[in-house]
């Protein structure tokens, strides 16, 4: 099984290049034409048959002689962010860079399918490849769902990873159950009544009402939500008013709850809002709210999660795989791991003593590229392990 990596190390060179050719033209959501052609023309090449969904992903379907499917994701999308990184490979489209580490998922999982159509012949079962669009929009991965990614042949199983610069290369991080928060964007209009600044009891000063609600919504949240069970609720925008001498009669403020059971988002999201209302009703004003679902939670299940931690063992060690904390961002891979049973792993990209250590979403973020040939050996190994078990 540790033969694994010599079979990667021989496409190790080539797949480091297609990474940095997808790095070099990011494309943001739902853009990403030149990407998913590069990833079909890649996956025909090598003798898959493919099939495009949602506009901009691709699937590609590798047939062994078991009934059994897994599927494995990447995500191609990238950021409205100028890169700042001075490498040849660097993005050359101005404003856009694979800051969150997506081309270096769609270059492993490019090797991935390399190496399993390498073993062909071995397979006792089926893969499908899954490269979705816009994970960091409005997502790619439903939209593939509802066009019937998962089905023909039906997907038993699928597995995903993630670049984490926190971890170091070599280094695996798994997650049992509940590994990324659910989203619901708000937002949220006070109305008041405009005056004069001297005069403030002929007004309704919408700004000292907006000032309490931000208030009110951070106790009750810590007061009314269990702290076992966490949940974070962020104004990230607030603005209103014309002169410091007049009392505003508008603002607008947007925000972000997340948490981590899916089951309370409706109940939360409805105390939210009563808590908006009742406490500009109280102080003579009115507001309007607006919610919109954001991702759901992103649960890993069991099963799955002691395979790619079984696996990942044998590979590097069992010192290396870490059992990671889960996080407050969210994962359009949630969707798939409702339909069916899978994980989403972390892959260790960071190494403290090349100085690569930047976060996701930052103008510097890289990743030491020795990563790439790591995800490929735990995903081939996952997949050939998956088949090859009773069921
Ligand atoms: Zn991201
Ligand atoms: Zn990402």
């Amino acid at each position: 099984m540790r033969d694994i990596f010599k079979e990667v190390e021989k496409i190790e060179e080539e797949i480091v290049e297609l990474r940095r050719k997808i790095h070099m033209h990011p494309e943001l959501g739902f853009e990403e034409v030149k990407t998913s052609e590069l990833v079909y023309n890649y996956l025909k090449d090598l003798g898959i048959e493919v099939k495009k969904f949602a506009k901009t992903g691709v699937t590609g379907i590798l047939k062994g002689y078991g009934d059994k499917t897994i599927a494995i994701r990447a995500d191609m999308d990238a950021l409205p962010i100028q890169e700042e990184n001075e490498v040849e490979y660097a993005s050359k489209i101005q404003g856009k860079m694979h800051a969150c580490g997506h081309d270096v998922h769609t270059a492993i999982l490019l090797g991935t399918a390399k190496i399993l159509v390498g073993m062909k012949d071995e397979l006792k079962g089926n893969v499908k490849f899954i490269f979705q669009p816009a994970e960091e929009t409005t997502g790619g991965a439903l939209p593939m769902i509802e066009e019937g990614v998962l089905e023909n042949p039906k997907v038993d199983a699928i597995i995903g990873l993630h670049v984490d610069p926190e971890l170091q290369v070599g280094q695996i991080g798994i997650t049992y159950g509940k590994a990324h928060a659910s989203s619901d964007m708000i937002d949220i209009i006070v109305k008041g009544k405009s005056g004069h600044g001297a005069a403030p009891h002929k007004a309704v000063d919408a700004i000292v009402i907006a000032a309490n609600i931000i208030n009110m919504l951070q106790t009750v949240i810590s007061r009314k939500v269990d702290p076992l069970n966490p949940i974070v609720l962020t104004i990230g925008t607030i603005e209103g008013g014309y002169a410091r001498n007049i009392i505003a009669d508008e603002v607008k403020m947007s925000g972000i709850i997340r948490m981590m059971e899916e089951e309370k988002r409706d109940e939360i999201v409805k105390m939210v809002e009563k808590i908006c209302n009742n406490v500009a009703k109280a102080m003579g004003g009115e507001i309007k709210f607006k919610r919109t679902k954001g991702y759901s939670c992103l649960v890993n299940h069991k099963d799955i999660t002691d395979l790619v931690k079984k696996t990942a063992s044998f590979l590097l060690g069992e010192h290396n795989v870490i059992e990671v904390l889960p996080t407050m961002g969210v994962e359009d891979f949630a969707y798939f791991l409702k339909k069916v049973p899978g994980t989403f792993y972390k892959l260790g990209c960071g190494n403290r003593e090349k100085g690569i250590d930047k976060p996701l979403h930052n103008s510097k973020f890289n990743v030491d590229e020795s990563c790439i040939k790591i995800g490929i050996a735990v995903h081939v190994s996952t997949v050939l392990n998956y088949l090859a078990s009773g069921d």
